[in-house]
C-alpha cells in the first residue's frame, strides 16, 4: 500500500463511520488542480509539481519539498492530508503541496538559488500561487533561505511587497517567531494534554528521527520530566534505559553529524527502536516505518506521529486492536501549519507577535483540536485517527454545503 492508498483507506473508513454523503468522498478524492512543469537549471531538467487539493475552507496551503524521489502521487497525498490537517486545527486554509524532483545535496548554492527562483517564477507567472490563492512553505530539504529567494522572485515579478505569499521565511523578512519549533511544540502540547501534565514525569520515550521535529520534541519532553531512553537518525540509534541527556546528544549530532557518535548508551537499529519497552514512541522520520511486519511487536502505550504517514493502514488496525493509542499525524504535526498560518496573519496585518504570544495561541489551538478530536472519537467509538478524519471531513463538508457545492 503506497501512502495515497493509506490515505484513501482512512478516508473511506471515516466516511462510513461519519455517515457522510457519497458526494463528499468523491470531492475529497478529487484534486482541484494538478500543476506540473519541468524546470531547467544549469543544463539540467527537474520535474516540478504543485498540487491544490481543496479550497473549500480557504486558500491552499502546503510545503514544497526538494527530494530525489518527489513525485506526483506523493505530492497528491500530502496535499490531501493538508486539507484535513487545516480543518482539524480549525484554521481557514485548504490543502496544497509542492515538490521538485532533485537531490539538493548535488547542487551548488548558485544552482539551488536558481532552481528556487525558477520554481517561484513558475508559481507566480502561471498564477498558481499568491497571498490569497495558494501559500507555500518549507518542507523536506527546503529552508527559510530558500523561502527568502522564492519571496524575492515573486515580489520582483509583482512589483510590490507581498510577504504573505510564502511562510517559513527568515524573521527579518516577515517570518514568525516560533516557526522553527512549532511542529514539536504542537505535538508535545497534544501529548501533555492527552496524558495529563502531572503524569509526564518519569515516563519513558523513544524518538525515531532526531531532526528538527524529533529533536525539539525530545528537548521539550525532557524539560517536562519525561525520560528520553532512545533516539535515532538515518545512521542508527542509541538506547540508554536510565535516560539520555538530550542537550548533550544534540551537541554530538551538531559536531559529528549523527546521534550514533554519542558516547553514552548502546547502539541499536532503527527497527529495534520501534519495539523498545517504552511508554511513548515518537515517529519523526519517515512514512511507513510501522507496518504489518512489526506492529505486533510495538510495546509503547502510545505513538505520536510527528512524521506524515509513519504507520501503514494495516499496522493501524493492529495497533487499534492492541489498544495502543496513536495520536495521528493530521493532529500531532499540525503545529507547523498552524504557526505558518500565524505568520500569514501577521504578514497581512503588518503585525509582529512575540514568541510567547505564538506559543500561547499554538498551545490553545492544539489543545482545543485534541478535545474536538477526542469528543468525535468517543461519539463514534473509534480511534483518535478516525476522530480526526471525521472532524475534518465534517468541517470541509459544512464549508462545501454552505457554498452550495455539496
Ligand atoms: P529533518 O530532516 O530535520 O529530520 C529528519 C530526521 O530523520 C533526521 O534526523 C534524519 O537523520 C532522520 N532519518 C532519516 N531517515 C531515517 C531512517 N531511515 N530512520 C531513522 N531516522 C531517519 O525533518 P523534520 O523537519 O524533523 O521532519 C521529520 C518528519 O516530520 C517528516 O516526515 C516531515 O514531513 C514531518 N513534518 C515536519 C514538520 C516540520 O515543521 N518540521 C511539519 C509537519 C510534518
Amino acid at each position: 500500500m503506497n501512502p495515497y492508498d493509506t490515505f484513501r483507506h482512512h478516508l473511506h473508513r471515516a466516511h462510513t463511520l461519519g455517515g457522510f454523503p457519497p458526494s463528499l468522498l468523491q470531492q475529497l478524492e478529487t484534486i482541484e488542480h494538478l500543476h506540473r512543469t519541468t524546470l531547467s537549471v544549469a543544463g539540467q531538467r527537474y520535474p516540478a509539481y504543485r498540487v491544490q487539493h481543496s479550497s473549500a475552507r480557504g486558500p491552499y496551503k502546503g510545503g514544497i519539498r526538494f527530494h530525489p524521489e518527489a513525485n506526483e502521487a506523493e505530492v497528491m497525498t500530502l496535499a490531501s492530508l493538508m486539507s484535513l490537517k487545516c480543518a482539524v486545527v480549525g484554521i481557514p486554509l485548504g490543502g496544497g503541496k509542492g515538490g521538485v524532483q532533485v537531490d539538493p545535496k548535488t547542487l551548488s548554492r548558485e544552482a539551488l538559488e536558481q532552481l528556487s527562483r525558477a520554481y517561484s517564477r513558475w508559481l507566480t507567472e502561471e498564477n498558481i500561487a499568491g497571498v490569497d490563492r495558494d501559500i507555500p512553505a518549507p518542507d523536506v530539504y527546503t529552508t527559510p533561505e530558500i523561502m527568502a529567494w522564492m519571496l524575492d522572485e515573486h515580489e520582483k515579478i509583482l512589483g510590490y511587497s507581498s510577504p504573505g505569499f510564502i511562510t517559513g521565511k527568515p524573521l527579518m523578512l516577515g517570518g514568525s517567531a516560533g516557526r522553527g519549533t512549532a511542529t514539536s511544540q504542537g505535538g508535545f502540547a497534544v501529548l501533555a494534554q492527552h496524558l495529563g501534565a502531572e503524569k509526564l514525569v518519569g515516563r519513558t520515550v523513544a524518538v525515531q528521527g532526531f531532526g528538527n521535529a524529533g529533536m525539539h520534541f525530545a528537548l521539550l519532553a525532557a524539560a517536562a520530566g519525561m525520560r528520553i531512553v532512545a533516539v535515532s537518525d538515518s545512521r542508527g540509534g542509541l538506547y540508554a534505559p536510565e535516560g539520555l541527556d538530550v542537550s548533550a546528544v544534540q551537541t554530538t549530532k551538531k559536531q559529528h553529524g549523527s546521534v550514533t557518535q554519542h558516547p553514552v548508551g548502546q547502539p541499536i537499529s532503527n527497527e529495534e527502536l520501534l519495539t523498545l519497552p517504552v511508554d511513548t514512541l515518537v515517529l519523526a522520520a519517515l512514512d511507513g516505518v510501522v507496518h504489518d511486519g512489526n506492529a505486533a511487536l510495538v510495546q509503547a502505550a502510545q505513538i505520536v506521529e510527528l512524521a506524515n504517514g509513519p504507520v501503514t493502514a494495516t499496522a493501524d488496525t493492529v495497533l487499534e486492536e492492541r489498544q495502543i493509542t496513536v495520536i495521528p499525524d493530521i493532529l500531532a504535526n499540525a503545529g507547523g501549519v498552524t504557526v505558518s498560518y500565524y505568520e500569514w496573519v501577521q504578514n497581512r496585518s503588518g503585525d509582529r507577535w512575540s514568541a510567547e504570544t505564538v506559543y500561547e495561541k499554538l498551545t490553545h489551538t492544539m489543545q482545543q483540536a485534541l478535545s474536538d478530536v477526542s469528543a468525535m472519537a468517543t461519539q463514534h467509538r473509534t480511534s483518535l485517527r478516525m476522530g480526526a478524519f471525521i472532524l475534518s471531513m465534517q468541517r470541509i463538508a459544512e464549508a462545501l454545503w454552505l457554498r452550495g457545492r455539496l
